[in-house]
């Protein structure tokens, strides 16, 4: 008989993103003449930057001859590509990282789910709430949690992030061996400074812990304070892996580009206490599961650092940062408290008082805007709402004059 992982009936089904549906696909009936502005998306909406559509075109046509024909590439992705990453995103800020600490990959979604994989089942593991799902998901499914009681899975220690902590966690009294930290945030928009992360490096030496840091939207960092990378942290090589993103620095959440950096000095342990490298653990885990992101896309990300394509991503991001400043400007004149929105696409709205799917629908029902309630994000989301500032510069004026107007 075929058996299931059980580990997959403890899920939550996520109805979140149905129960959004259901709830707008009913006001649009309700309200045949009224545009609905989405706001709620976690996905970008403007073109590839021009350097990248004409390198993307190019490695197709290399694909159309003979003699530059690629077959399968180098699972750890192309030589052109890691070096310019480890140039320009690491070593330019002062972190030495190599290209083969470099892995190239087809999303971060795709590696921050797959990279549990490589632990013992019984490691204890810190997750922020609320938080991206895939961390959460990608652990239960592997079997590291109990039951569900009370909004929260047992085994997890959940590191909440709330007003009173200014949605920065601190490092737990008691050990935990890997952490889950995502700066600047999703969905929170909140980021890190140097110091803040300094104490999650210093306990996870003291421990022998392990980070998976998440900077998936590193590129929405203006604040020159605010460390890009977790590898900015004096000691953080020997206890860090970072994932980033071409999908919200470039636009590539349909094209499909991201890469994790595994450096050479983190360390994980058997059972018995013997070092392992982690770098070659999740090469081998690479090259069995996974082939490689086809040559032109590669192509097409090593664009991004070119001087057009510097010039050009920059633009795309600050285009999305104007916006979120206009969510921002609209909130403080209703009188809304929020953090992000600064160094991030996202705005995170206090209900004051309501709860996040009240909040959902006052700003449905009064204005025609769709948000994301912060309940779909874990417990601590609870009296939140999720602003994303991925639309049209007209979208979001028309939502926040909506809203102002309205509320
Ligand atoms: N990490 C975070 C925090 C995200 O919000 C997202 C996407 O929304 C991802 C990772 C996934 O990125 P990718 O498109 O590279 O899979």
């Amino acid at each position: 008989m075929i058996r299931a992982n059980d580990n997959y009936g403890k899920l939550k089904a996520s109805y979140l993103f149905s129960d959004i549906r259901k709830k707008v696909e009913k006001y649009q009936q309700d309200n045949p003449d009224k545009a609905i502005i989405r706001l709620g998306i976690g996905d970008v909406t403007r073109a590839l930057p021009d350097a990248c559509i004409k390198a993307f075109h190019q490695g197709v046509d290399e694909m159309a001859s003979d003699e530059t024909f690629k077959g399968y590439g180098p699972e750890k992705g192309y030589e052109f590509l890691r070096e310019k990453i480890a140039r320009f995103d690491f070593q330019k800020r002062g972190a030495d990282i190599s290209p083969d600490e470099i892995f190239i990959s087809d999303g971060s979604k795709c590696d921050t789910g797959n990279f549990q994989e490589l632990f013992a089942t019984d490691i204890r593991v810190a997750i922020p709430d609320p938080v991206y799902p895939v961390y959460l998901d990608s652990n239960i499914m592997a079997g590291r949690t109990g039951e569900f009681e009370n909004g929260r899975y047992q085994g997890i220690h959940y590191l909440d992030c709330t007003a009173e902590n200014g949605f920065l966690p601190e490092p737990p009294a008691e050990t935990v061996d890997l952490i889950y930290l995502c700066f600047p945030n999703n969905p929170t928009g909140t980021t890190a400074t140097k110091d803040e992360l300094k104490k999650w490096v210093d306990y996870a030496r003291a421990n022998k812990a392990l980070i998976l840091f998440d900077a998936a939207y590193e590129a929405f960092i203006r604040n020159p304070e605010i460390p890009h990378s977790i590898y900015e942290i004096e000691g953080a090589k020997e206890v860090a892996v970072e994932f980033r993103s071409f999908s919200k620095l470039a636009g590539f959440t349909g094209t499909r580009c991201a890469f994790t950096v595994v450096p050479k000095e983190c360390m994980i342990y058997s059972g018995s206490g013997e070092e392992i490298s982690l770098n070659a653990l999740w090469d081998r885990r690479q090259s069995t599961k996974f082939n490689g992101v086809s040559y032109p896309v590669q192509k097409a990300a090593e664009a991004v650092y070119s001087q057009e394509g510097q010039k050009q991503v920059k633009e795309l991001v600050s285009y999305y940062l104007e916006n979120a400043d206009i969510v921002t400007a609209a909130m403080k004149s209703l009188g809304f408290d929020f953090v992000g929105g600064q160094d991030s696409p996202y705005v995170w709205i206090d209900g004051n008082g309501r709860d996040s799917w009240e909040f959902f629908d006052m700003l449905l029902t009064s204005a025609g805007v769709v948000c994301t309630p912060g309940a779909g994000f874990g417990k601590c989301g609870n009296r939140y709402i999720r602003i994303s500032a991925f639309n049209s510069r007209e979208n979001v004026q028309e939502a926040m004059a909506r809203l102002k107007e309205a509320l």
